[in-house]
């Protein structure tokens, strides 16, 4: 069965008595049983059963075990949100002293993350630019527990080759880990390409059109965890379900941000229709980059879907006709991207991305303003770019608004 299908038709691991055809929300916190045997069973895992929502819910897991069936991982953990997804791996994986390999093209709260939060606590995360792979291994060593990195990098646009990386990270068996949150399972299979854990913001692409926050951890079963000594003693006892198996009796289960059952409805429900957005949203996203591209008064537009992206052949490889909905272009200088921004009648000036209605921002001043100069060049913002989320309405209702706010600036 293709995906949607597989979505429509999970089956439900106990059937309802009602004949629900939509995994009824399950809004409780505790789960009663018959004897206090069974509860002790159920704590020493020799009876599978939900106890508590924070570690276990019927609503979540039936969400999670959809997302299993179209990707075919060992696991998939949902959490409160994407931030939470990645955040819990890297506490996971890595302990005082050790380090990460992490693409310097990044969202900026997981810039934050690494950079600061995370270094706090003693992990060393080394940045470096992943689409130029030479550099890579003279910043291995024994400590290193694996590299990060964005499928496509927000708002960069860069585009990783990942079968070239994932032959360098099990050269020297260290974890691969993308945070695909523009790229879903519908558009990218992870591990064709040698990803060992995926993780995404369902907040975007997978909630429907932003109802909800939430976040994933995929984990494709293909890392051995006896390289990583954190995970020793669980690889030992549970082989490839080790990370899944000290997320959900450890890191996930004491950091406490799981996802609600409410968010769980909504994004199953999101799933249903995932590949009919995205496959509108990219055909949008690959008009409204042509217009903007033969506008005399942008200067530059990156894409990777647009044959003049340097990313577009090994996007095409890795994503076929679905390289994303978000784009960014660029005016002469801030004032003309905000005088722009402001002359919008139809487009939301936003945060956000993959709603279903397209969404401007201006990076540099909003998601990375906490930055200095240096550090955005570093990272590849400019002042003069925006970042554009092309949603699913009609694409000439998108270019009218962005034609007649483009006319007197
Ligand atoms: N990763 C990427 C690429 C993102 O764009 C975002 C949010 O915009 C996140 C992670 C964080 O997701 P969330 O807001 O669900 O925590």
């Amino acid at each position: 069965m293709e995906f949607i299908t597989k979505i429509l038709h999970h089956p439900f691991l106990k059937e309802d008595p009602h004949g629900s055809l939509h995994m009824p929300i399950y809004e409780n916190v505790a789960f009663e049983f018959k004897t206090a045997e069974d509860i002790e069973l159920a704590f020493q895992r020799k009876k599978p059963a939900h106890a508590y929502s924070r570690i276990t819910n019927p609503t979540v897991e039936h969400f999670e075990q959809k997302i299993r069936s179209v990707t075919d991982a060992v696991g998939v953990i949902a959490l409160s949100s994407g931030m939470a997804a990645i955040s819990n791996v890297l506490l996971a994986i890595a302990s005082s002293g050790d380090n990460i390999i992490a693409s310097k093209h990044l969202f900026g709260n997981t810039y934050s993350l690494f950079s600061s939060t995370l270094k706090h606590w003693g992990l060393d995360v080394r940045f470096t630019d992943l689409t130029k792979l030479k550099n890579i291994e003279s910043l291995i060593d024994d400590k290193t527990r694996g590299v990060f990195f964005e499928t496509i990098t927000n708002p960069q646009m860069g585009v990783v080759d990942v079968k070239a990386l994932a032959e360098i990270t099990k050269k020297h068996k260290i974890l691969l880990m993308a945070d695909t949150t523009l790229t879903p399972p519908c558009a990218f299979k992870s591990k064709d390409f040698g990803i060992d854990i995926e993780v995404l913001s369902s907040t975007k692409y997978i909630s429907g059109g932003a109802t909800s926050v939430g976040g994933l951890i995929i984990d494709n079963g293909t890392y051995n965890w006896n390289n990583n000594p954190k995970l020793i003693t669980e690889a030992k006892q549970f082989g490839p379900f080790a990370l899944i198996t000290l997320l959900r009796r450890n890191v996930y289960r004491n950091l406490g941000s799981c996802m609600s059952p409410h968010v769980a409805f909504q994004q199953s429900i999101g799933l249903e229709t995932l590949p009919l957005r995205i496959k509108a949203s990219c055909e949008n996203t690959l008009i409204v980059s042509k217009f903007l591209d033969t506008h005399p008064k942008v200067t530059a537009v990156d894409y990777p879907g647009l044959s003049t992206s340097p990313y577009y052949e090994i996007s095409k490889q890795q994503f076929g006709d679905l390289p994303g909905g978000l784009l960014t272009f660029d005016l002469h200088s801030k004032e003309e991207c905000f005088m722009f921004m402001n002359k919008l009648k139809l487009l939301k000036r936003s945060t956000n991305l993959n709603d279903n209605r397209t969404l401007i921002l201006h990076p540099a001043s909003t998601i990375f303003c906490e930055y200095d100069d240096a550090s955005k060049k570093e990272q590849g913002v400019r002042e003069t770019m925006i970042r554009l989320s092309v949603g699913i309405e009609d694409v000439e209702d998108i270019i009218d608004d962005i034609r007649q706010a483009l006319e007197d600036i």
